[in-house]
C-alpha cells in the first residue's frame, strides 16, 4: 500500500510518499514493520513572491535532493508542485497519482471529538472547522490541506491523525484545570495535549524493543524537540501529558515559556506596556532556553556552556531540572514505571541533558549507564542506555511521526475493506 502523508502549514506543506510493504501490519500488536520512504519534501514561503521547493527521492540509504524556486501562491499550487515531483522522470518515484492508495494528513487538534483516526467526510471537515478557535494557527491549513488534495484526487482516500488522540484517554482529574466547571462546558477549557503521534510512535516501539506487550507497560515517554513533551503511559493508554490546552503548556522549550504561574501575564500587562497579543508572542517565540540565553538550539547552549556562557549553564539545568520534575511526578502517577523513553532532536542526541534528566534518581531505580548513554552518539538508532542494576529500563527510540500516521492510515483503509 503507497501512503502519502501531508502535514500543511500556514505558509508551508511537508510530504512523505510511503510503501508501506507489509500492508497486513497489526498496530494494535506491534507487529514490526518494514515499511519504506520513497521520497519526502517540504514546499515553503507558499503566498510569498519566492516559494521554495526541496525534493527527497530515496532509494535505500540513498537520497537525491531536488530544489526549485518560484512564486507559490497557494496550498493548491504547492500540492501541485508536490505531484509533480513524486510522478517526474528524474525525482519522481511513482508513474502516476492513481498509484497512491490513501492520504494521511496530520491534524494538531481534534478536541474531544476524535479519540482516534478517521476517514475524512463532510462531518469530519465540520468538526476540524468547529476546534479552529483551540488551534487558530494550526488547523485551517491542516484542513486547507485537506481541501485541496480532496479536489486534485478525488478518487483517493484521506484520513485524518490528530495529534491530540493519543491523549484523549487521560482521567477527567488530569485534564481539568481547576478553574470555573462552566470554562470547560461553554469554552472547552481543558488539557489535549500534543504530539500524539510521536508518544504513541515511540511507546508502541519501546513494546517491542522491551519484548512486551504494550498493554502490560508502564512508560515516561519524554518528547524533547523544539517543542517539549512528556507522557505518561499506562498499560499503553496516555493518562497525563505536559502539554496543555495548548502547546505553550509543560516544560520550557526552545522558545516557550511551559508551566508558569498565571497570575504573571496580569502582571506584566500591568507594568510592562505590552497588549496581550504581543506578551503572547513573548511566552511563544521568545522564551524557554532562548529566553533565559537568547539560544533555542541545545548544540549552540552545549558550546556556550563549554565556554564558560553562565546563562546557556543556567537555561540549561533549569531546562533538565524541569523535565526531572515531571518525571518524578509520573513516576507518582503512574505508580510502577518499566520504561523512560527519550526522543526527538535533544531526547535522541543530547548525551548531557539525559546524563543531567537522570541523575540522582537512583532511589525511583532509574540509574543510566554513562558509557551506554554516550555509545550511540550520533546513530539514529533505538538503543537501552540503563545499567544493569537499574529497574527501570531506560530507552532512546528515534520518533518517525509519519510512519505513525501511515500505520494509522494502512490500518483504517484495511477496516474499511473489510
Ligand atoms: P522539532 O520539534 O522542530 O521537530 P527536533 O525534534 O528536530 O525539532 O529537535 C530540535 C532540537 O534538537 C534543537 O534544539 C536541536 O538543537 C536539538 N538537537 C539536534 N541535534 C542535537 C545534538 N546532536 N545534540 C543536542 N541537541 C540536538
Amino acid at each position: 500500500m503507497i501512503v502519502l502523508i501531508i502535514n500543511a502549514g500556514s505558509s508551508s506543506l511537508k510530504y512523505q510518499l510511503l510503501n508501506m510493504v507489509n500492508s497486513s501490519v497489526d498496530i494494535v500488536n506491534n507487529a514490526v514493520e518494514t515499511d519504506s520512504v520513497m521520497a519526502s519534501g517540504i514546499v515553503e514561503r507558499i503566498g510569498e513572491p519566492q516559494g521554495k521547493l526541496t525534493h527527497k527521492k530515496i532509494s535505500g540509504k540513498d537520497n537525491t535532493k531536488f530544489v526549485k524556486e518560484q512564486e507559490i501562491k497557494d496550498h493548491g499550487i504547492a500540492m501541485h508542485l508536490a505531484v509533480a515531483m513524486l510522478t517526474d522522470k528524474a525525482a519522481g518515484v511513482i508513474n502516476s497519482i492513481n498509484e497512491i492508495d490513501a492520504i494521511g494528513h496530520r491534524v494538531v487538534q481534534g478536541g474531544e471529538k476524535f479519540n482516534s483516526s478517521i476517514l475524512i467526510d463532510h462531518s469530519v471537515k465540520k468538526a476540524i472547522r468547529a476546534n479552529y478557535p483551540l488551534a487558530p494557527l494550526h488547523n485551517p491549513p491542516n484542513l486547507t490541506g485537506i481541501e485541496v488534495a480532496e479536489s486534485l484526487f478525488p478518487s483517493i482516500p484521506n484520513i485524518a491523525v490528530f495529534d491530540t488522540e493519543f491523549h484523549q484517554t487521560i482521567p477527567q482529574k488530569a485534564f481539568m484545570y481547576a478553574l470555573p466547571y462552566e470554562f470547560y462546558e461553554q469554552f472547552r477549557v481543558r488539557r489535549y495535549g500534543f504530539h500524539g503521534t510521536s508518544h504513541k510512535f515511540v511507546s508502541n516501539s519501546a513494546a517491542v524493543l522491551m519484548k512486551s506487550k504494550k498493554d502490560k507497560l508502564n512508560l515516561i515517554t519524554v518528547h524533547l524537540g523544539n517543542g517539549c513533551s512528556i507522557c505518561a503511559i499506562e498499560k499503553g493508554r496516555c493518562v497525563d501529558t505536559s502539554m496543555g490546552m495548548t502547546p505553550l503548556a509543560g516544560v520550557m522549550m526552545g522558545t516557550r515559556t511551559g508551566d508558569i504561574d498565571p497570575a504573571i501575564q496580569k502582571y506584566l500587562l500591568d507594568y510592562t506596556g505590552f497588549n496581550a497579543e504581543e506578551l503572547d508572542n513573548v511566552f511563544n517565540k521568545k522564551s524557554g532556553l532562548k529566553g533565559i540565553c537568547g539560544m533555542n538550539d541545545m548544540r549552540d547552549i552545549h558550546a556556550a556552556v563549554n565556554t564558560g556562557n553562565e546563562l546557556a549553564k543556567l537555561a540549561l539545568e533549569m531546562f533538565t531540572y524541569q523535565i526531572k520534575k515531571y518525571i518524578g511526578a509520573y513516576f507518582a502517577v503512574l505508580g510502577h514505571v518499566d520504561g523512560i523513553i527519550f526522543t526527538a532532536g535533544i531526547g535522541e542526541n543530547d548525551t548531557i541533558a539525559r546524563e543531567m534528566i537522570c541523575s540522582n534518581l537512583t532511589g525511583l531505580g532509574i540509574e543510566l549507564d554513562p558509557v551506554k548513554n554516550r555509545e550511540g552518539e550520533g546513530i539514529s538508532e533505538s538503543r537501552a542506555i540503563h545499567s544493569e542494576s537499574s529497574s527501570v529500563e531506560i530507552w532512546v527510540i528515534p520518533t518517525n511521526e509519519e510512519l505513525q500516521i501511515a500505520r494509522e492510515v494502512t490500518h483504517i483503509i484495511k477496516k474499511t475493506q473489510k
